[in-house]
Order: structure tokens, then sequence, then C-alpha cells
């Protein structure tokens, strides 16, 4: 008996530790790609793109009809000149899908991975992967963070949006990769208090967020450990808030342009000139009008995947809007890169008692419940948030008392929650899921 009750905990152990050795042959190969020259890149990224091709037609119905009604054959992309071929698609197109019209029939029994995106664009939608496409991602951020010197018995500190955690598995409890997380539904000072006091050697997370602790610290004049890499993801990382980051922890800020679709996109080197787009798993393209522009032109960022075999995306547009840099960068690494990028802000909130609540706090909140199709959070005065969502009709009624009482018991608002047909874009287009309309907010971010 003793035996059998051993067996599942000793096959979860071999399964964890299997999983990190094909991470680390994942790292192992990343880290190879990034010596490669432009013309290996390039032949690298056209091979990959004919097998995705071939096999999103071969094998997800989406592609086969729209790759049908356009005329186009798998055969006709032989590699990322021919990409233009393809019609661009965005999520609105692929949501309301059933499973099998958008994912591949070839992966039926491989274990899959989900995530729900929400983030900038308001409009959460789920993305399906296999084990290791996310065996892939989990590398590419490590390459990423060995780039810029990390150690693996560093202690990262994750400062994310409210409602978030960390499963600590085995090797946390070895020493290794220890990760924790600063909470988001305390006051400012109190996340600056852990923040300081944990003393991570990476801090990883919302440059918003980010900003606010730095803004705390330097008006108490507190001077926290020096960490060696501070990584900041998910929202536009604005001038401002990168130099008020920096001085406060005294250390250049590693911006990373990521997204649930397609993880760490693009990512500074150590001569922080631009991103490195990851373009051994990617292709970025930035159009305007589904034209591309030439570099050292604004447009909006469209992706290709190379990797996802399980929901392949293909000519993908993000929402975001970039341009891509004329020059080389002095790193050595040929991957291309981009320049600004723009489109991901939002506004700050107030709790009543005045503080500060960084964008995208409640994001993981909405994402929870099925059937949202948008949100956006709505500050008119000081202790009251509207909660305005457009929703399918797998969404659950009950899920309005569950929000409201979320934002209640945390921040000790009064929540209104507006089911709406439509939210207002912004004049360049975007959906901004945190409004704050309180008399002398603007800009506060
Ligand atoms: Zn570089």
């Amino acid at each position: 008996m003793r035996h059998d009750d051993r067996q599942p905990r000793i096959s979860a152990w071999l399964g964890a530790k299997i999983w990190h050795v094909r991470v680390l042959k994942h790292l192992l190969e990343l880290r190879g790609n990034l010596r490669m020259d432009e013309a290996a890149l390039q032949h690298h990224q056209d091979r990959k793109l004919r097998a995705i091709v071939s096999h999103a037609y071969r094998t997800v119905p989406f592609y086969q009809e729209l790759l049908d009604r356009c005329h186009v054959a798998p055969d006709d992309i032989r590699g990322v000149p021919d990409l233009h071929k393809l019609p661009v698609i965005d999520k609105t197109m692929l949501r309301d899908l059933p499973l099998d019209r958008k994912t591949s029939r070839a992966c039926r029994g491989d274990r899959i991975v989900s995530f729900v995106t929400g983030g900038s664009t308001g409009k959460p939608f789920t993305v399906y992967l296999s084990d290791r496409e996310l065996q892939a991602r989990v590398a590419n951020r490590l390459r990423i963070l060995f780039l810029h010197g990390y150690s693996i018995f560093d202690r990262t500190a994750r400062v994310e949006g409210a409602f978030s955690s960390v499963e600590r598995g085995h090797l946390h409890r070895l020493g290794l990769v220890r990760k924790f997380v600063v909470p988001a539904d305390i006051p400012v000072s109190g996340q600056a208090r852990i923040l300081v006091q944990s003393r991570p050697e990476v801090i990883e997370g919302y440059p918003s967020r980010l900003n606010l602790i730095a803004k705390h610290l330097e008006t108490a004049g507190i001077r926290p450990r020096r960490p060696r890499i501070i990584l900041t993801n998910s929202e536009t990382l604005l001038p401002a808030a990168r130099d008020r980051i920096e001085a406060a922890f005294g250390r250049r800020v590693t911006n990373v342009y990521d997204s649930h679709e397609f993880a760490q996109m693009a990512w500074e080197c150590r001569e922080h000139r631009g991103l490195h787009v990851s373009a051994d798993s990617l292709v970025i393209q930035i159009l305007r009008n589904d034209r591309e522009v030439e570099d050292g032109q604004e447009g909006e960022i469209v992706i290709t995947g190379l990797n996802n075999r399980v929901m392949p995306l293909l000519r993908y547009r993000m929402g975001d809007t970039g341009v891509r840099s004329t020059r080389q960068c002095p790193c050595g690494i040929a991957f291309p890169l981009l320049e600004a990028l723009t489109g991901r802000t939002n506004d700050v909130l107030f709790a009543p008692d005045g503080a500060e609540i960084a964008p995208q706090a409640f994001d993981k909140l909405f994402r929870e419940h099925r059937g949202v199709l948008e949100y956006q959070v709505v500050q008119n005065c000081k202790d009251a948030l509207d909660v305005n969502l457009v929703v399918s009709r797998e969404y659950d009624g009950s899920a309005d008392a569950t929000i409201e009482q979320a934002l209640r018991s945390r921040y000790g608002f009064t929540v209104r929650v507006n089911r709406v047909d439509h939210i207002a874009r912004t004049g360049s287009g975007k959906l901004k899921c945190y409004v704050c309309n309180l008399p002398g907010a603007a800009g506060s971010s």
C-alpha cells in the first residue's frame, strides 16, 4: 500500500524534473540562436514559416478556409517576403470560434495549456499552446535574464496586478529560481517596504506600478539595495517612468514587449538601444493600411508566431503600434531592433484613501470570468467605480456581484457594474481599460 501511495508523488517529481530538463534544452538552443548572422536567421525564419503555414492549412479549419478564400496555397509562402499574401487577422475573428475550428486537430492528444489575455486591450481572449511551447517560452524569458547576468540563486520580486500569486515548486524549496509577489492591493508604502526588505536581485513587473513605488522611495528618501536586473513588461514604458525607476533603484531598466499570445516578443539587450525582436520564434511586421512601412516609420504591429502548433497565429494584429529601427545593435545580436512602442497606456486610479492604484491592477479579476468581451473601469469620484462590461451569452450574471464584492472588500469602493453594448475608443482607436476622471488626475501615470 505504501508503495502505491508514493507512486503519484514520485511520478510528479520525475515529471517536474523532465519538464525542467526540457526547458534547459530549449534554453541552450535559444542561446545558440543569438549567434546567428542575418543570413542564418533569415533561413531559420523561412524554414519555420513554411512549416507552420503548411501545418495550419492542413490541420486548422480556420486557416484552411481563410487561405482558400484568398486563393493562397501553403506552397505560395516560401519565406518571410511572401507573408504579405496572407490576410491580417485579429482576436475578434478567432475569439468566438469553436475550439475545433481554431486549434489543430494534429494536437488533440497533446497536453494543452491555455492563457486568457486581457491586458491593455481590455478584450479577454484565450490562447492555447502545447507544453513544449510553454517550455520554450520559459526558456525565452530565461534567455533574456541570463543576458543581463541572472543566476538561478537569485530571488525575483514580481510586481504585477492585484489578485496575482506565485506557485512555489520543487526548485523554490531548493533555493533555486525563487519568486515572490509584491501585493498590489496594499498601499504603495507597504509595497515599497516589502520590496526593499526582501532585497531581490531581480525585480520584474508593470512599469506603472514600479513607477509608483519608485516615486514613493524618492519622496521618502529611501535608497533600496541595488538589484542586478529590473525587467518591465506588459505595458508601455514611458520615458519619465523609466527615468524615475532607474534613479530610485540605481539600475538600468530592461524593457520587454510581451503578450499572452506570443510571450516575450522583443527585449532590450545590455546596450539598451531598442528592443531585439525574438526573431527565432516570430516574425514582426509593421503595417499601415495593411502594407509594410519603411524602417523608422510608425505602424501597427502584426505578428506571425513560428512555434505554436496548437493554435497557430499567422499575421495577427497585436493592437499596438511600433517603429522598427534602422540601426544595428553594437552587441552583435543580429535579431532586428524595435524602437518606440506605443499604445499600451492607461490612467492611474486612486483608492478612497487617496493611495494610487496602478493601471491593470484588476485585469486578472476580469480575465477570470468567461464571457467578458471588453471591460473598462472608470473613476468619476474618489470612492466609486463604474465597471463597464461588454459580455457574451457565456457570461454568468452572478459574476457582477463577485467583481463588485472583490473591489469593495479590497479597496473600499462602491462599484456599479454596467453592461454596455460598446465601449468608446480613444482618438487613436485604442480601448482604454482604466480611466480616471478625478479633477487634477490627468497624466498622473
Ligand atoms: Zn543588442
